[in-house]
């Protein structure tokens, strides 16, 4: 059994911290927003008043904030963790950010005797309540391998990517297929229906011809085919269309640095930013199929 400081308690982080809570861990939690803390506490977590005081008597702490921004001022704003907490203690940052800023974070962990590794997950927030998140860890296999047992009562499948930012990366490059391939899916089924196709049927085909993949059989855009989908239950997020939106301009920039060739990255970027200029923003991505009936 651990300490462990948990900050950022919202569509991942709230399943995530309850699943360590579940495990047996003693769990500190930190959100800026209050009502996020409550619903931990009524689960058995601790709760504290600022992320410095949450991080007290941490042997681990996890975040999973919104963007690399947020991570960075937590970690190192004013009132920045990397300064009150403990030696040694190891930090999981769970969010999905800029490779650059993860690497900046590393190194500065690295300096005040913090054991750091970026994990950010796949699966989605079905995913994080049954714990059975990927993990893509980014850091020294000495720290990687502090943060398996942790992190393997969150995820089935925790895979060390390489050194400090790759797992970022790995999320990047995989974020990107998944906001491709969810409008290709919304594509599809979408001109299927205009076809006179029935859309349960064309699943039945779909799903089980070549054009199968996780955003159809997992996460499928129309209502009534994936009983947990998102699009089940009035597109409410799951994962929202911003935070999609955010990792396709993480991926374009990564692309840029690296003069790489992502032209339907860019497209679909140009798609999820009309669709959340549209009001969109706090739908779940998969919403974009609607985007796509109404064009
Ligand atoms: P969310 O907006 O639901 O949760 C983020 C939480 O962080 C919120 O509760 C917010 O109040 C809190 N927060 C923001 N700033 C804070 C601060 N300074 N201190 C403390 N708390 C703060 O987002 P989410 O959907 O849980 O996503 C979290 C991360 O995980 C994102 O980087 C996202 O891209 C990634 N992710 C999300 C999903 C998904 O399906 N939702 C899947 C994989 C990865």
């Amino acid at each position: 059994m651990s300490n462990i400081t948990f900050i950022g308690l919202g569509h991942m982080g709230n399943p995530m911290a309850k699943n360590l809570i579940k495990a047996g861990h003693e769990v500190t939690v930190f959100d800026v927003m209050q009502p996020a803390i409550d619903a931990l506490q009524k689960e058995g977590a601790k709760t504290a008043a600022s992320p410095t005081e949450a991080v007290k008597n941490a042997e681990v702490i996890i975040t999973m904030l919104q963007t690399g921004q947020q991570v960075h001022d937590v970690c190192v704003g004013d009132q920045g963790i990397f300064n009150q907490a403990p030696k040694n203690v190891l930090y999981i940052d769970s969010s999905s950010i800029e490779i650059a800023i993860s690497r900046e974070l590393h190194k500065m962990a690295e300096e005040k005797n913090i054991a750091m590794v970026d994990a950010p997950v796949s699966g989605g927030t079905a995913g994080a309540e049954a714990a059975t998140l990927t993990f893509m860890v980014g850091g020294s296999e000495k720290n990687f391998q502090r943060a398996k047992p942790i992190l393997e009562k969150l995820g089935k499948k925790i895979v060390h990517a390489g050194t400090a930012g790759t797992g970022q990366a790995a999320k990047i490059c995989n974020n990107l297929i998944l906001g491709i391939s969810m409008i290709a899916v919304s594509e599809g089924f979408s001109l299927g229906q205009k076809l006179g196709l029935d859309p349960k049927k064309f699943f039945e085909i779909s799903s089980n011809a070549s054009g199968q993949c996780w955003s159809m059989t997992s996460y499928c855009p129309v209502p009534g085919i994936v009983e947990k989908a998102p699009s089940n239950h009035d597109y409410k997020p799951g994962f929202m269309a911003k935070m999609m939106l955010k990792d396709l301009h993480l991926a374009e920039h990564a692309a840029e640095d690296v003069n790489a060739f992502i032209p339907l990255g860019a497209e679909a970027t140009e798609l999820y930013t009309r669709f959340v200029e549209q009001g969109n923003g706090e739908v779940d991505f998969s919403g974009i199929i609607n985007f796509i009936n109404q064009n």
